[in-house]
């Protein structure tokens, strides 16, 4: 068998994605010469926020440093506590709120529990991570109780007795046999954990992840390219290392180019998959490098 270079499907941008991105666009089009403050990268991408940037779209992480009231409001894929939506529709001139639906599922399902009374929560995600943090704040400012669970080893901090009514929520973008595992463990040890209908981890998410699982045993190097602030992405780059693939992770060909060839080319099957906010060019740029040193291409899909 020759070098082989596997191109992983799906890729590039996922649905929510690809929303957000055509929905700013689509405003930018409607507003002309209008100042538009996005709060937070649109999307967890560096050059997508570069390439906003260069038709003048400003970024803050705080709404509050946007002084200017004739400003537009833009809220990125990641969600936002509603309580911060409303506060800027009160103060600029046009509030645009870009999440991915999938986000938007779990404040409805927020909602939704509150309306049953249930006000005590357990969130598996990350805390810090934009979209995560979004949800703990808006449960907390409805009065809710949340506690944030990462790890499957802080399970057994939770607050909340053995016949306590909780809500059990995650982040869309996290390992799905992760949450699937910790799901388990909770429903075990609370018999009255309430659940979502559907797991919260995205459809994108979960197939990025199921195909470069079902396919481990084809590929020895493993190359994750996307933002190093996208979850999905590091979550990908996880399952490389914790299955023993010599994994590289980079946001485009220029980190991948960081590492000898020696290193990039010790073995002769490498997979390559990408981050759902990751541009299509920079998906191509490193599929065409490892094909012009001799690896013949094949597509891998679910
Ligand atoms: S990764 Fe999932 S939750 Fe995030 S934008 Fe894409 S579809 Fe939506």
């Amino acid at each position: 068998m020759g070098k082989i270079v596997y191109y992983l499907s799906p890729s590039s941008f996922c649905f929510g994605v690809k929303r957000s991105i055509d929905q700013l666009n689509e405003i930018v089009a409607s507003h002309p010469n209008e100042k538009i403050f996005c709060i937070h990268a649109l999307v967890h991408n560096p050059k997508v926020t570069k390439q906003f940037e260069e038709i003048w779209i400003s970024f803050a992480e705080d709404m509050n440093k946007v002084k200017d009231h004739d400003a537009i409001i833009i809220f990125s894929a990641h969600g936002t506590n509603r309580k911060i939506i409303e506060e800027a529709k009160w103060k600029y001139k046009a509030v645009y709120n870009l999440e991915c639906p999938f986000v938007t599922k779990i404040y409805t399902e927020v909602d939704n529990f509150l309306q049953k009374w249930i006000s005590k929560f357990l969130y598996i995600g990350k805390e810090h991570h934009q979209e995560g943090k979004n949800v703990i704040e808006y449960i907390r400012y409805t009065w809710g109780e949340v506690f944030v669970c990462e790890a499957q080893d802080q399970l057994q901090n939770i607050p909340y007795a053995h016949d306590e009514k909780f809500a059990v929520l995650s982040q869309t973008t996290l390992n799905f046999t992760y949450v699937e595992n910790i799901i388990n463990d909770i429903v075990q040890q609370f018999p009255h954990a309430q659940l979502p209908l559907l797991s919260d981890v995205c459809k994108a998410t979960y197939e990025r992840q199921t195909v470069v699982v079902e396919n481990l045993d084809k590929f020895e190097t493993f190359i994750v390219i996307g933002g190093k602030e996208s979850n999905n992405t590091k979550e990908l780059y996880r399952i490389g290392t914790e299955n023993n693939k010599k994994s590289f992770y980079g946001e485009s060909l220029d980190d991948i180019l960081n590492y000898s060839e020696e290193v990039l080319f010790a073995h002769d099957t490498v997979a390559i998959t990408w981050g759902a906010s990751t541009p299509i060019e920079d998906i191509k740029a490193v599929f065409e490098y490892y094909k012009n040193h001799g690896y013949e291409a094949k597509i891998l899909e679910l």
